[in-house]
C-alpha cells in the first residue's frame, strides 16, 4: 500500500526497475514521486497548479507542472499600450471571483482588461433580437471581462512565484511516453502513472492530471475517449481599431449569421477583439485581405443583408471597401445593432483556428483527472471554454481538499469522483445549449426563423427567463 502522506516531506526520488510492457525489461531509472503532475501549461493547468499552493490543505503536496512551450516569454509579458493581443476571453464574474479568492486577480494588469454591462444579440437573417444588461442581475454591474489569454497566465506564472518553492514547473519539456510504474518491493507503484519527458527524466504521480489540451496525451494514456464533430467552421480573430468619435458605453455584440455568428468585444480604449466564426474559405478569403479590406468586411458583417455579405465573398476579389462603402449606402441599417466603425486592423493579429465539440466519456480515472480543453472542447459563440477550465479546476481543488483533511488517496477514484458528479453533467448541458444554438442559427428555413425569431423576441421580453438565461452564463 502507498503512503497517503504528502510527498513532499517524505521520499522524493526512487530507484525503479522496470518490468512493464512499455519498457525494456531490464532497463533501470531514476523516477521523481509527486502527489500531483500537471501536464499543460495552459489556463486551466496554471489555475490547477496555482490553487494547489494557495489552499492551505493542498499546499504541501509534492507538485509538478510540465509544458512544452517557453513559460519566459510569458513570465516577462509587457506588451506596449494600446496594443491587444488576438486570443481574448470573456472571463465571467465566477471565474473572476475564482481567480480572486487564489490570490491571482490582482496580478492581472487591470488596465488591460475591460469589463462590459451590455450585450447585443440579433438574428441576422429575421433581425429579432435581445439585449443583456448587467443590472438584470441582483447585485452584479459586469456581464463579463474581456481578458488576454496572456494577461491570465501570466498572472498566474506570478501568483505562482509569489507563493514561493513548492512547484516544479519544467517548461520547454514535451511528455513524450506515459506508462505504469512497478512494485519495486519498497513502494507498489503498478497503479502509478509515469511520465516520461523529453529530458529523459520519469516523474510518478499519485494523481496525473490533464490540461493538455484538445489532443490531449493523458487522456489517450487513461484510455478515455472524447467524442463530438468538427462544425466545418473557422474562428477568425483579430484585434480592431474602432472610431473614436462613435465610441459609446463598452457593449459586446453578436450577429447570428447563417454562416456563423460574429462577435465584436470590447477592448480597452477604441479597440475591441472579434470572433467571426465562418466557412473555411470565407476564413482564408479574410485572412488574405488588406487591412481596409478587412476592416470593411467586419463592419458590413453587421451591417449588410448575409446575402450580400455572400455575395462578397463569392464574386468580390479586389475593391472590397469599395464594394462595401457602396452597399452600406444603399442600406438600412438599425442604429440600435451597429458597433463603432471599425477603422483598422492591428498588426499580426488576423489568424484563424478550426471550431469544434468534444467532450470526454469521463473525467477520470484510476489516478487521473482531465480539466480544461482536454475534457471538453466547445463552440466559442457563448465564451464559455475556458470559463468551464476554470469551474473543473474550482471542483477539483474541493475534491482534492477533502481528500488531504480526510487522509483519503488523492489519486483514488473515490477522491476525484465528487469533481466528475459536480462538473460533468453542468458542462454537457452548456456543450448542448451552444451545439445546438449554432445549430439553430445556421438555417435560412423561414419556418425555423420564424421559430427562433419569436423564441429569442419571448426571451426578451420575459425578464425572470432572460436572469435565469444571465445566471447560467456567468457562472453563478
Ligand atoms: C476563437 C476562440 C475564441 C475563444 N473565446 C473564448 C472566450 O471568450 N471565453 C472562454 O471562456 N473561452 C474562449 N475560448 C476557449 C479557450 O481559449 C480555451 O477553452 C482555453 O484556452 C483552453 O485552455 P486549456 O488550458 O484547457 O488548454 P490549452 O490552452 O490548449 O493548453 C494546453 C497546454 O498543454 C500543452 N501541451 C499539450 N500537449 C503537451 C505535451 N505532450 N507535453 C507538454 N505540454 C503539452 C500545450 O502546449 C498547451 O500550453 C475561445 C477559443 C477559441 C478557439
Amino acid at each position: 500500500m502507498q503512503s497517503i502522506r504528502p510527498l513532499r516531506s517524505s521520499i522524493t526520488t526512487l530507484r525503479l526497475v522496470r518490468r512493464s510492457r512499455t519498457y525494456a525489461t531490464t532497463s533501470r531509472s531514476d523516477a521523481d514521486l509527486y502527489d500531483v503532475v500537471i501536464v499543460g501549461g495552459g489556463p486551466a493547468g496554471l489555475s490547477l497548479a496555482s490553487s494547489l499552493r494557495s489552499s492551505s490543505v493542498t499546499n504541501g503536496l509534492r507538485v509538478a507542472l510540465i509544458e512544452s512551450l517557453d513559460l519566459e516569454p510569458t513570465r516577462k509579458w509587457n506588451p506596449a499600450p494600446g496594443t491587444y493581443s488576438n486570443r481574448v476571453s470573456s472571463l465571467t464574474p465566477g471565474s473572476a471571483g475564482f481567480l480572486q479568492d487564489i490570490g491571482v486577480w490582482e496580478h492581472v494588469k487591470r488596465d488591460r482588461v475591460q469589463a462590459y454591462k451590455g450585450m447585443k444579440v440579433w438574428d441576422g437573417v429575421s433581425g429579432s433580437r435581445i439585449t443583456f444588461d448587467a443590472d438584470l442581475q441582483d447585485g452584479a454591474s459586469t456581464i463579463a471581462y474581456m481578458c488576454e489569454n496572456n494577461n491570465l497566465t501570466s498572472s498566474l506564472l506570478s501568483r505562482i512565484s509569489q507563493l514561493g518553492e513548492g512547484i516544479d514547473i519544467l517548461d520547454k519539456t514535451r511528455v513524450e511516453k506515459i506508462s505504469y510504474g512497478e512494485d519495486t518491493g519498497e513502494l507498489d507503484l503498478r497503479s502509478w502513472p509515469v511520465v516520461t519527458v523529453s529530458s529523459g527524466k520519469q516523474l510518478a504521480a499519485r494523481l496525473l492530471v490533464g490540461a493538455d489540451g484538445a489532443n490531449s496525451p493523458v487522456r489517450t494514456f487513461a484510455d478515455i475517449e472524447s467524442r463530438g464533430w468538427d462544425y466545418g467552421r473557422h474562428g477568425v480573430v483579430a484585434t480592431l481599431n474602432l472610431s473614436e468619435e462613435q465610441l459609446g458605453e463598452k457593449t459586446a455584440f453578436q450577429r447570428f449569421l447563417p454562416t456563423g455568428p460574429v462577435a465584436m468585444l470590447p477592448l480597452p480604449g477604441p479597440h475591441a477583439s472579434l470572433v467571426w466564426s465562418t466557412t473555411p474559405e470565407n476564413a482564408v478569403a479574410l485572412k488574405s485581405m488588406s487591412p481596409t479590406d478587412f476592416a470593411a468586411m467586419v463592419n458590413a458583417a453587421f451591417r449588410l443583408s448575409h446575402v450580400d455579405l455572400d455575395y462578397i465573398f463569392a464574386n468580390v476579389k479586389t475593391g472590397i471597401a469599395n464594394e462595401v462603402a457602396w452597399r452600406e449606402k444603399n442600406t438600412a441599417f438599425d442604429p440600435w445593432r451597429v458597433p463603432a466603425t471599425v477603422t483598422g486592423v492591428q498588426e499580426k493579429t488576423v489568424a484563424s483556428f478550426p471550431l469544434k465539440m468534444r467532450h470526454a466519456d469521463s473525467y477520470i480515472s484510476e489516478r487521473v483527472a482531465l480539466i480544461g480543453d482536454a475534457a471538453h472542447t466547445v463552440h466559442p459563440l457563448a465564451g464559455q471554454g475556458l470559463n468551464q477550465g476554470i469551474g473543473d479546476v474550482r471542483s477539483l481543488i474541493k475534491a482534492l481538499e477533502y481528500a488531504v483533511q480526510h487522509g483519503q488517496d488523492i489519486g483514488s477514484v473515490l477522491s476525484l469522483e465528487p469533481y466528475y458528479s459536480e462538473q460533468y453533467l453542468k458542462n454537457h448541458v452548456m456543450l448542448g445549449v451552444v451545439d445546438k444554438l449554432h445549430k439553430l442559427y445556421a438555417t435560412t428555413s423561414a419556418p425555423v426563423v420564424v421559430a427562433r425569431s419569436l423564441g429569442l423576441d419571448l426571451v426578451d421580453k420575459l425578464g425572470p427567463l432572460k436572469k435565469f438565461f444571465m445566471a447560467q452564463a456567468a457562472g453563478r
